[in-house]
């Protein structure tokens, strides 16, 4: 797992927002703006021009921040689901190696 740096989130926010990213992009980006205040207010920043132009625009009035704050979530959501099934494939592959371990080893001393 690569860690990425402030001047790389700022550029995956846009995308973020226009829904562009990659699960695995997303998950990066998540893990750094939970330690990051700076970007975090970076993509509340972007988020809030985006959709508050937007929203004059069509006239709706919602809560933003709020909206924001369901967006992570479900974005945050969605990458714990990835890693669960990542994980799972990881145990698949491990027992396989293992399966595959124990069948040489089955062989040599046969
Ligand atoms: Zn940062």
């Amino acid at each position: 797992m690569t860690e990425i740096d402030c001047k790389s989130v700022e550029q995956l926010i846009p995308q973020y927002l226009e829904g562009n990213l990659s699960p695995e992009e997303v998950r990066r980006m998540l893990l750094h703006i939970r330690n990051c205040r700076d970007c975090r207010d970076e993509l509340e920043i972007n988020f809030l021009l985006r959709e508050g132009i937007r929203r004059v625009e069509s006239g709706e009035t919602l809560d933003l921040q709020q909206e924001l704050g369901r967006k992570l979530k479900h974005s945050e959501k969605n990458i714990a689901l990835l890693e669960r099934i990542r994980s799972g494939i990881l145990i698949i592959e491990g027992t396989a190696a293992f399966v595959l371990a124990a069948c040489m080893i089955i062989m040599i001393f046969d």
